[in-house]
């Protein structure tokens, strides 16, 4: 990449203050909660039974499809400091989890076009590994030059756990080599501790949203979040596969919301 290239994301936003000034977020009711897009692996695959990648091209078609209802894909980061700030109207968080090849191959050169940005969660200690984790297709990870010019490229680098295990009900010493562990060793890798965290599998207790919490990050995924664990530390995500039905619903819901100006195609 060369220094022309824009930066993901840094196309589309309008000039606006660079900082401001409140505090902290409001509190996150579940009717405020920040938007939020769940993909894995971006590539055309042979078999793919637990439904986690989506090909190139229905990747692009639903990132036109954002940008025709108005919308603008953001990392989970700016989405948040865009909700603080109170100007996150249209915009919708775009995640990564696992750190595919696909998404620095695939992904990147699509979101670059969308002026989108997005976050990418990676497991630390599989870095330039595989999913081997799952009971499925084998796909190939991103190894740390791959995720350091991800994060050059401005995609925001989150931990996805160090071995990506279960975290409910994880002993205390494994909890905290998973989750304190991650974010030193891509601390390391990228120069900046990671600010974002995703639960593997989604699989949290308030042990693990505690030490996520304490080991600093300022926001963890989850896939689902009950009422009583929504907040910051449990943000929920709506998944996104080939099939774009999910898509559909999300985005009309988005309209129901009032999320975004009404400008585009929805049909
Ligand atoms: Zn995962």
């Amino acid at each position: 990449m060369t220094a022309a290239e824009p930066r993901v994301g840094q196309t589309v936003e309008p000039c606006g203050p660079a900082s401001h000034a409140s505090p902290a977020p409001p509190a996150l009711t579940r009717r405020g909660i920040p938007l939020v897009l769940m993909y894995h692996a971006v590539a055309d695959v042979d078999e793919d039974p637990n439904q986690l990648a989506v090909t190139p091209d229905r990747f692009e078609a639903q990132m036109r499809w954002l940008r025709r209802l108005g919308l603008r894909g953001v990392s989970v980061a700016e989405l948040l400091d865009a909700r603080r700030a109170g100007r996150h109207r249209g915009l919708v968080g775009i995640t990564f989890d696992d750190g595919y090849t696909g998404v620095l191959q695939y992904a990147l050169p699509v979101l670059r076009r969308y002026g989108f940005g997005a976050t990418v969660f990676v497991v630390s200690d599989r870095l330039g590994g595989t999913n081997e984790w799952d009971a499925g297709p084998v796909w190939p990870l991103l190894d740390g030059a791959g995720v350091r010019e991800l994060a050059a490229a401005g995609v925001e680098v989150g931990s996805h756990s160090a071995n990506h295990v279960r975290l409910a009900g994880l002993p205390p010493d494994r909890l905290g080599e998973e989750v304190r562990a991650s974010r030193d060793r891509l601390r390391a890798l990228l120069g900046t501790a990671p600010r974002g965290f995703a639960y593997p599998y989604g699989s949290m207790d308030v042990a693990a949203r505690s030490a996520v919490a304490d080991a600093g990050y300022g926001y963890a995924c989850a896939v689902d979040a009950s009422r009583s664990s929504l907040g910051l530390m449990a943000l929920p995500r709506m998944y996104i596969g080939q099939h774009d039905n999910a898509l559909r619903l999300f985005a009309k819901r988005l309209l129901y919301r009032g999320h975004v100006t009404r400008r585009g195609n929805v049909s």
